[in-house]
């Protein structure tokens, strides 16, 4: 009844949702701040305005998303919490800006990261070849691979929670395979450079299809979009749902060579023909319209996050620097599992991996000011017990 490759199903187990108590959310790394005004706007007038756009179907290509996506990268550089506002207007710092203009030819747009990893994971991995990822990374990754039947080869991370680049690099040609990871990883929050990134693709070979995942870049790492004119094979993953404030609206996309692109939507074509929906298409569109609220967004996210580092360092914590909108961190003395339930009884979700290798450890996003507050204040009482 059941088929041979439901075998290589481990299904991903997300942060929970419980519905039993109110809780504060800081377990799934959601943004805690609401989309821009103009994007609740647009939403409500485009669904009151176009009642028959819900009944027809969406554009398949998401052309006009696509064109705002490309037009917003220009805008920010790919990292959102350095990018300068001025009124409503936002200029990448000089340090992101992209030494080329992105063009929507470059970019596929898809119902959330994950689908659209799925694809990357169908159109350029296969079953001859072990495919290359670090040990503790964004944990969908082996799922995909054993949803396709892709054997992987998991690098373990250096001990400073680093990627092992060299080996990466080394089982990678060995193996005749792709490579993929997080930068910043998750979840560790800590991210290669530009340059350690360049590096690594140089050596790697060119015929294999190197995926960079940015879904925490806008936070502060450095984003690879500016190395898409010298390699063909890179493809840069990113997602609407961390700092656009919209894991809810389901919306992930690629930036790559229009080449890759054009692959991956033949996946999509032989999958789901549309899966980007007409409401999420407009408030996609509004929000990159409008990089400036986020950006101001992703700095306060950056500055809560530097301060509560620096709150747990002062408690004694083991805490992973972080270029994301979570830290990684140990409270010596006190299992993971423990921390976890104890922050819990008190009304606050963290996220607890009980893998092990990180099962002393518990991520916890960053919130608001007064949940970050909230959250001090239990991590306190946690110390005098
Ligand atoms: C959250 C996350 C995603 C998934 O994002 P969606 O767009 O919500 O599917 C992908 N990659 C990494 C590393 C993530 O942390």
């Amino acid at each position: 009844m059941i088929s041979e490759r439901m075998k290589n199903l481990h299904p991903y187990v997300p942060g929970e949702q419980p519905k039993d108590r109110v809780y504060i959310k800081l377990n799934a790394n959601e943004n805690p701040y609401p989309p821009a005004p103009e994007v609740i706007k647009a939403t409500g007038a485009f669904v009151k305005k176009n009642p028959m756009k819900l009944a027809l179907y969406p554009d398949p290509d998401s052309l006009s998303l696509r064109a705002s996506i490309a037009d917003m990268l220009n805008k920010t550089g790919g990292v959102l919490c350095r990018a300068s506002v001025s009124g409503k207007k936002c200029e990448p710092a000089q340090e992101d800006k992209i030494p080329f203009v992105v063009t929507p030819d470059m970019i596929y747009a898809g119902n959330g990261s994950d689908e659209v990893l799925s694809f990357v994971f169908y159109a350029f991995f296969d079953s001859a070849n072990r495919l290359v990822l670090p040990e503790f990374t964004y944990s969908f990754y082996p799922v995909y691979a054993g949803f396709y039947n892709i054997p992987t080869d998991v690098i373990p991370l250096n001990a400073d929670w680093t990627l092992d680049t060299a080996e990466m690099l080394s089982r990678a040609k060995a193996n005749g395979s792709g490579i993929i990871f997080a930068n910043p990883n998750a979840p560790t929050g800590r991210g290669l450079t530009r340059d350690e990134v360049r590096a690594m693709i140089k050596s790697a070979d060119s015929d294999k299809v190197f995926v960079v995942d940015e879904a925490y870049c806008d936070f502060g790492g450095e984003s690879c979009i500016p190395l898409l004119s010298e390699f063909r094979n890179l493809v840069i993953v990113r997602t609407f749902s961390k700092s656009l404030c919209s894991a809810g609206m389901r919306l992930g996309y690629i930036v790559a060579n229009p080449e890759l692109v054009n692959t991956v939507t033949t996946v999509k074509n032989s999958l789901n023909h549309f899966p980007v929906d007409a409401v999420a298409q407009a408030a996609g569109k509004a929000a990159c319209e409008n990089p400036w609220y986020y950006a101001e967004c992703a700095r306060k996210v950056a500055c809560e996050r530097d301060d509560f580092i620096r709150f747990l360092s002062e408690n004694g914590w083991n805490v992973i620097p972080s270029q994301t909108n979570f830290v990684f961190a140990q409270k010596p003395g006190m299992g993971g599992e423990e921390v976890y339930q104890r922050i819990k009884q008190e009304g606050i979700l963290v996220r607890h991996f009980s893998t092990k290798g990180i099962e002393d450890y518990v991520r916890i996003t960053i919130g608001t000011k007064k949940q970050m507050n909230e959250l001090k204040r239990v991590i306190g009482r946690l110390q005098s017990v």
